[in-house]
C-alpha cells in the first residue's frame, strides 16, 4: 500500500468510477521523489517532494484529505488518517521541546525519543466534543461563520484544561447559542484529523434559555424537524453526520 501525502492532500488514482491508492509503478514512472518515509508493516507512507510530477499522469490526483474521507472505504480512511497523523507527528517533532536536541526514533518503537532528556515524545491528541441537542422532535443545527452556505451541523468544541468532557459539552452549547442543556449521554467517538482531535459525541436535551448566537463564531442556529433540515455537515464520514442520521432515523423510522 502506498500512502503518499503532499501537505493536506493524498495521492489517489481515479479509475472509471472509483478512487484507489497508487501502486509502485505509478511512483517509478513519474520519478516521484519522497521524503520522511515511514515504512509500516503493510504500507509505505511518505511525503511527496515534487508534486508537479503528478500532473504528468492524467489518472493521478492530489486530493484534499477532507474529500478523501468521503471517497474511500471506512477501513482504508482509518489507515490514511493514521498514516497522515504519524507523518505529521514526525515532521513536527524533529527537536525536543524541552532541550532543543534533535530527536530520533527510539529503537524498535514508533515513538520519537530525546536521548539527552531520555524521554519519549508522543503525538498530540486533542479531545473535543460534538453534541446533538434535541428539543421535543427537533434537533439543534447551526452554521459557524466559516461554513459554506449549505453546510449545517451540530455543535462542537475543544476540551479546555481542567474540564471534564461533559463540562465542555455544557459550556460550548451555552457559549455558542446561549442554551442550557440536560441529560448529556455518550454516543460514540471518532478520530478526526483536522488537525488532531478525538471527537467524543453526545446527545443532550434542551433545558432552558433562548438562542443567542456567539457573534464571533456563529452565523445561524435553530431547532429543526427531521424532514426540514436546512443542510448537512460537509463530510459524510464525520460523526456529526452519524449523530444527525441517528436523530432522523429515530424520528422518521
Ligand atoms: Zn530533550
Amino acid at each position: 500500500m502506498h500512502l503518499i501525502f503532499h501537505e493536506q492532500s493524498l495521492l489517489l488514482v481515479k479509475t472509471s468510477s472509483t478512487w484507489a491508492l497508487p501502486n509502485a509503478t505509478h511512483l517509478t514512472e513519474l520519478d516521484l521523489q519522497l521524503s520522511k518515509i515511514v515504512l509500516a508493516d503493510t504500507a509505505l507512507v511518505a511525503q511527496l517532494i515534487n508534486p508537479e510530477q503528478v500532473a504528468l499522469n492524467a489518472a493521478l490526483e492530489l486530493v484534499n484529505l477532507r474529500q478523501v474521507v468521503n471517497l474511500l472505504e471506512t477501513k482504508l480512511v482509518e489507515q490514511v488518517i493514521f498514516a497522515q497523523q504519524m507523518l505529521h507527528y514526525q515532521r513536527t517533532n524533529n527537536y525536543c521541546a524541552q532541550c532543543g536536541s534533535q530527536t530520533m526514533l527510539a529503537p524498535s518503537s514508533k515513538w520519537l525519543y530525546c536521548a539527552l532528556c531520555q524521554r519519549e515524545i508522543y503525538p498530540q491528541i486533542s479531545p473535543a466534543m460534538i453534541v446533538a441537542v434535541t428539543r421535543g422532535d427537533k434537533i439543534l443545527l447551526a452554521q459557524a461563520k466559516h461554513f459554506a452556505a449549505d453546510v449545517w451541523s451540530v455543535l462542537a468544541g475543544f476540551c479546555e484544561v481542567g474540564e471534564s468532557i461533559e463540562q465542555t459539552v455544557a459550556r460550548e452549547v451555552l457559549e455558542e447559542v446561549g442554551l442550557q442543556i440536560k441529560n448529556i449521554r455518550y454516543f460514540g467517538s471518532q478520530y478526526w484529523p483536522f488537525p488532531n482531535s478525538l471527537m467524543l459525541a453526545f446527545t443532550a436535551e434542551y433545558a432552558n434559555g433562548e438562542i443567542v448566537l456567539d457573534a464571533d463564531e456563529m452565523r445561524a442556529a435553530g431547532f429543526y424537524a427531521a424532514d426540514e433540515l436546512p443542510g448537512r455537515p460537509s463530510s459524510k464520514y464525520s460523526i456529526a453526520n452519524q449523530l444527525i442520521d441517528d436523530f432522523v432515523q429515530r424520528q422518521l423510522g
